[in-house]
């Protein structure tokens, strides 16, 4: 019988203390419940004079946002956790500890990093992150190629995805990414001042076929283990490091999901931005900065993966001259794609992000929806026929004037 309860903080002193290692054992600990997700409690214990802490994560059976009437596997925590302890083998420096966990109570504790930001709240605040690039590249290098059938034996890797079957978080990616932004959902929100841009999107055929295409990669196309929700707010920075969290979504899929996922956080940030800077060369220089991060991503990912390619592959087949190029070519143009489709639904969607929402000035908000729309539609229009990440930078510099905006 399941002895799954959602914890208080009593309890997450108690499984706090029975972790070996972490506090003396004459300490008092603290504990506060901290969880700004949607989906799961987060308890934060501490120690009497906070010099050791760390971090309980336990899923709830339905999601948080929108309350029991959307029930959610516990199994997710399984996954969550497994997931984190993949990466964590892959990238040390990248990933928090894990330190215990129970999948009956659907919980992991793992490394406190309170020290750290949020990046989504970084970059809103025009933080300067000069490694992420470099980081986040060599994470989804790794990451991706050892769990693909490039880094990993091919029966290995088929037993594998069989322990990462997350159908509850897919279906969620499913409705909310590839489906409702093109239709009329109860799921969708947006202002009624972009009701012309919602209708646009609901009869957009061209579109849909691109959506619909790049759907049947996400549904089909069990390329390597995924993150599954790689947005800046999954993402914990400082100047120097880099820590990426909350793989609740991971599952085998395309890899350029996850690299879209990211470029498409930065390019909403940056569309934010004149909501975030009003001061016209600082504004620029953000803007620019944004850009060449979202550029970074990519060339860093792409060298890295190059590397682990020509290095670890002992597979003859994959040696053929040609297909590494093919390859990295199809994984840019899943990720422009991906990249698109992940700003639109974050606009007309369920859930938008603090860059575009928490902008004060309603003509300025609205601006930014519409650019982020307009580059959105154009990565996904287009992503068949990219060739570089400077065609994607292109597309993103056209929408933008399409629009009638300077950049
Ligand atoms: P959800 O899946 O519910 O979105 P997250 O894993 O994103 O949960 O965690 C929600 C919040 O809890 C994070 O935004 C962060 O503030 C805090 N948090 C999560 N993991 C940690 C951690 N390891 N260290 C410090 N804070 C954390
Ligand atoms: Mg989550």
């Amino acid at each position: 019988m399941s002895t799954y309860h959602s914890l208080n903080n009593e309890e997450a002193i108690s499984l706090a203390k029975s972790i070996p290692g972490i506090f003396s054992e004459s300490t008092v600990l603290n504990c506060r419940e901290i969880g700004d997700g949607n989906l799961n409690l987060v308890f934060h214990v501490t120690s009497e004079n906070s010099t050791e802490s760390i971090i309980i994560k336990q899923a709830v059976p339905y999601a948080k946002v929108v309350g029991e009437s959307w029930p959610l596997s516990l199994d997710r925590a399984r996954i969550e956790r497994q997931s984190l302890e993949i990466q964590h083998r892959l990238c040390p420096d990248l990933v928090p500890q894990v330190y215990s966990y129970s999948d009956d109570l659907a919980y992991t504790a793992m490394e406190d990093l309170s020290e750290y930001t949020i990046m989504r709240k970084g970059l809103i605040d025009g933080n300067i992150y000069p490694n992420f690039a470099e980081h986040i590249g060599q994470f989804l290098a790794r990451t991706l190629f050892f769990t693909s059938d490039l880094g990993m034996n091919q029966q290995e890797k088929k037993e594998l995805a069989g322990r990462f079957v997350n159908p509850d978080l897919c279906k969620i990616t499913e409705d909310l990414i590839f489906e409702d932004p093109y239709r009329a959902s109860a799921n969708n929100n947006y202002s009624a001042s972009i009701e012309d841009e919602a209708e646009a999107l609901r009869n957009d055929i061209p579109l849909h076929l691109e959506v619909a295409l790049l759907r049947e990669k996400f549904l089909t196309h069990a390329q390597a283990l995924l993150h599954g929700d790689l947005h800046t707010g999954s993402i914990f920075v400082t100047t120097e490091s880099t820590k990426v969290i909350d793989p609740e979504f991971a599952f085998f899929g395309p890899m350029g999901f996850d690299i879209g996922a990211v470029i498409g956080n930065l390019l909403l940030n940056y569309v934010a931005q004149p909501g975030w800077n009003q001061n016209g060369e600082d504004l620029t220089i953000r803007e620019d900065r944004l850009l060449e991060m979202a550029k970074d991503v990519w060339t860093n990912f792409e060298s890295s993966f190059r590397t682990l390619w020509n290095n670890e592959i002992l597979d003859e087949m994959f040696q053929t001259p040609g297909y590494q190029d093919h390859y990295l070519t199809e994984l840019l143009r899943d990720t422009a794609g991906f990249a698109g489709c992940k700003m639109i639904r974050r606009i007309v969607g369920l859930s938008h992000v603090a860059d575009i929402d928490g902008i004060q000035d309603d003509s300025v908000r609205e601006a930014a929806q519409r650019k982020a729309l307009a580059i959105g539609k154009n990565l996904v229009r287009h992503n068949r026929s990219v060739n570089s990440i400077y065609d994607i930078l292109k597309l993103v510099q056209l929408a933008s004037t399409e629009i009638g905006v300077s950049k």
